[in-house]
């Protein structure tokens, strides 16, 4: 199956459905979704509409009829199936909400299967909206052509990350005191840490000394840089990533 199908368009809108899929079957589309098929896309009889289940894959429907407030589409055919997604885990400590919405995206975009908000002695921000994330997620699925949703994690405390950390991941540790030294290769840890990872991403104001020694202590932990520079942790993170896909994530088809 070809990565762009020739047909439907690619304009037609693209959309999370949170029930399963099946050729044949009937949706009824209601609130934010109706109207944005409606009222924004303008959508007629007919009209194609891409979606996806996070369970089965990506399916062709069409309008079959539209009201004020909702719409039907029928299911058509199955474009693609779920994709395989590279196992890899971001763990990051909450940020302010602009800058962690954002990162939230961008981890969505660039692939990751499991994202982990992560209390540490320094967050500036001890709550979190999972709603928030979740709807960032899902938009940023949507508009990159994911047919898997990441999972999302509750915030977990570093401690009890590392307590209840899974055998067999590697932890890939983004140490910002690294920076100076030059050591703590990335390509390295790659090379030499195959298999299902995860990366540890800080708050702003980083890890405190305690924090630093319990995690370098930790079996599964490799402690990695990401370059001479002290990065914005939504940079950090995206950076981290986008380092782990390219070598061992799915960027090589
Ligand atoms: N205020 C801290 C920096 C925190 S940066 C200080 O001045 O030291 C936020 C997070 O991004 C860090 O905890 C770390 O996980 C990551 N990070 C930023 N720059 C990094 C680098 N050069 N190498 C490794 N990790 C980095």
């Amino acid at each position: 199956m070809p990565a762009t199908p020739a047909w439907p368009p690619r304009s037609a809108p693209r959309l999370f459905v949170d029930q399963p899929l099946a050729q044949g079957a009937d949706l009824r589309i209601e609130g934010g979704q109706a109207h944005y098929l409606i009222n924004v896309m303008r959508l007629a009889d007919g009209a194609p509409v891409k979606l996806f289940d996070d369970r089965s894959g990506e399916y062709l429907a069409r309008v079959a009829a539209r009201g004020k407030r909702d719409l039907v589409l029928t299911v058509e055919s199955l474009l693609r199936t779920r994709e395989a997604v590279p196992d890899f885990w971001l763990c990051a400590a909450p940020i302010k909400r602009a800058r962690f919405d954002f990162l939230a995206e961008k981890a969505c975009e660039l692939g990751v299967a499991r994202f982990v908000p992560v209390l540490t002695e320094r967050a500036v921000v001890d709550k979190i909206k999972d709603n928030r994330l979740r709807a960032t997620m899902i938009e940023a699925a949507e508009q990159c052509e994911r047919t898997a949703l990441p999972e999302i994690a509750p915030l977990t405390r570093l401690d009890v990350l590392l307590r209840d950390w899974p055998e067999g991941r590697h932890l890939l540790f983004a140490d910002e005191r690294l920076h100076e030294s030059g050591s703590g290769s990335f390509r390295k840890a790659l090379r030499e840490h195959p298999g299902p990872a995860a990366v540890l991403i800080g708050p702003e104001g980083g890890f405190s000394d305690a924090e630093n020694a319990d995690i370098r202590s930790h079996p599964a932990a490799v402690p990695v840089s990401l370059g001479p520079r002290i990065l914005r942790a939504e940079t950090a993170a995206i950076a981290a990533t986008a380092l782990w896909m390219a070598g061992r994530g799915d960027w090589d088809g």
